[in-house]
């Protein structure tokens, strides 16, 4: 956020409640007041890490803010971000959404101070080029153009120092990145355009795949440090990640994820007295199964909305436990019915498999299965963590085995057509290698997200 006269951690702070579903284990803002780059961050939610007077101890009119979802390093503090680096008189700060696929050859070239995560070396990186440059107030967007290109992977970055900052987005698009303009002047990014309705900006556009946009008090310049590439937005974006409030390629993600509901009715009809969404990140789409079926939609299962999304959480330990604290049946819905379940997707199966059991003991008659998205059978390298092939419950089984192994009555999936047309959006536009086994980019040669942190 650059944003004169304002006071930036504040409205930093509620952009980032805004964006907490996209990472619950740790919260960090770095803000300036044009001299010097303040950093204050901790594991947990952002209302954990942030009060009144933690907020009061970040001056400043310009900063960044992040929460955590690991997926490179461990779960620890120092990975935390923003990420900082001061270079001589010029202080750094980073925070990055996605992942690098380069980091062995990037670790190498940086050697020793590198840091535990891909985003460490992504700013030592850049701190070379800052230290090597004139200081001349442009140092950073110098450095940025020269040390960008040795990235590889996804990367959406916020950047910032003293007097500038700067959103980049890698030049396939995997993560997305948006630019408002705040009521009260001056500017803001944001990984999802619903953190802009709650800071007051609205929408100008999105950072375009493989551009640099570097806001300071002269306005917004563009940059294009990259070689051009297809764009190539996650496609899980639209199906799980993003907040239905949200915009992506100018689409609302709540009636893509409707749209989905919808086709999925029509390519995996089943008769059944009620439609059950697993909240809440079945309910559009449920409603659009029940829309189109008829069979009438009603709440089924209670979710405990003060407990983190599960998918998210870094363990296997800390998932198994977390869907048990998670969802609770209504069995005067559920018993002596035939229903139709609807989820989004199914990555690990753990949860869904506890679920069916779950509605099953009180009293479905038939569970139907129904999920809005293609089964999920490769390992995705650009910031889901999903790195393990092993662990993805459809990587080397039929549709009837997982439906066999979830023990519910049917099973049916969204198909990969289906689930484009539902986005609304142009078809090509998608990275859609969990799905299709269709990568973008080379695959990393690491080989597994962990290597570097296991180095370390
Ligand atoms: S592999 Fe899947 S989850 Fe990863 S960026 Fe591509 S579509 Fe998204």
């Amino acid at each position: 956020m650059y944003a004169p006269e304002t006071d930036a951690a504040h409205l930093i702070s509620f952009g980032l409640f805004a964006l907490q579903h996209r990472g619950q284990e740790s919260a960090g803002i770095a803000v300036s007041d044009g001299e010097t780059v303040t950093v204050s961050k901790d594991m947990g939610l952002v209302s954990q890490v942030f009060d009144e007077k933690s907020l009061a101890g970040l001056p400043g009119h310009l900063g960044i803010g992040h929460t955590r979802y690991s997926t490179t390093g461990s779960t620890t503090w120092n990975n935390a971000q923003p990420t900082f680096r001061q270079v001589g008189a010029t202080g750094l700060a980073l925070g990055h959404n996605g992942n690098l696929i380069n980091t062995v050859e990037l670790d190498e070239r940086i050697g020793p101070q590198a840091g535990s995560s891909d985003s460490e070396l992504m700013l030592q990186a850049i701190a070379l080029e800052v230290q090597d440059g004139r200081a001349d107030g442009r140092q950073l967007e110098r450095a940025l153009i020269k040390a960008l290109p040795l990235f590889k992977g996804a990367f959406s970055l916020v950047i910032m120092d003293q007097g500038h900052v700067i959103g980049v987005r890698d030049p396939h698009g995997f993560r997305p990145l948006s630019i408002g303009r705040l009521e009260a002047g001056g500017w803001v990014f944001a990984s999802e355009t619903a953190a802009l309705d709650l800071v007051g900006a609205r929408f100008v556009r999105d950072v375009e795949p493989g551009e640099m946009v570097v806001i300071d008090a002269s306005g917004l310049r563009s940059f294009r440090p990259f070689a051009p590439a297809e764009p190539r937005l996650c496609v899980f974006e639209f199906v799980y990640f993003a907040r239905p409030d949200s915009r992506l390629y100018g689409q609302n993600i709540h009636a893509a994820r409707q749209n989905m509901g919808r086709l999925l009715a029509s390519e995996a009809p089943v008769a059944a007295e009620v439609v059950v969404p697993v909240p809440e990140s079945g309910i559009p789409a449920a409603q659009g199964f029940s829309a189109a079926s008829g069979i009438p939609y009603a709440d089924g299962l209670v979710k405990n909305r003060y407990v983190g999304r599960t998918f998210i959480e870094p363990s296997q330990m800390l998932r198994d436990r977390g869907i048990r604290l998670k969802l609770n049946p209504i069995p005067a819905t559920l018993d002596g019915k035939r229903v139709v379940l609807v989820d989004d997707s199914i990555v690990r199966g753990s949860t869904t498999r506890q679920l069916v059991a779950m509605v099953r003991e009180a009293g479905a008659l038939e569970i139907h299965l129904r999920i809005s998205s293609p089964p999920y059978r490769w390992p995705c390298f650009y910031g889901m963590d999903t790195a393990d092939r092993s662990k993805l419950l459809a990587a080397h089984k039929s549709v009837e085995e997982i439906g066999a192994y979830l023990a519910c009555d049917s099973l049916a999936y969204l198909s990969l057509d289906g689930l484009l047309s539902a986005t609304g959006a142009a078809r090509d536009g998608f990275c859609t290698a969990c799905l299709s086994g269709s990568y973008p980019t080379t695959l990393p040669t690491n080989g597994h997200k962990l290597a570097l942190e296991a180095e370390r």
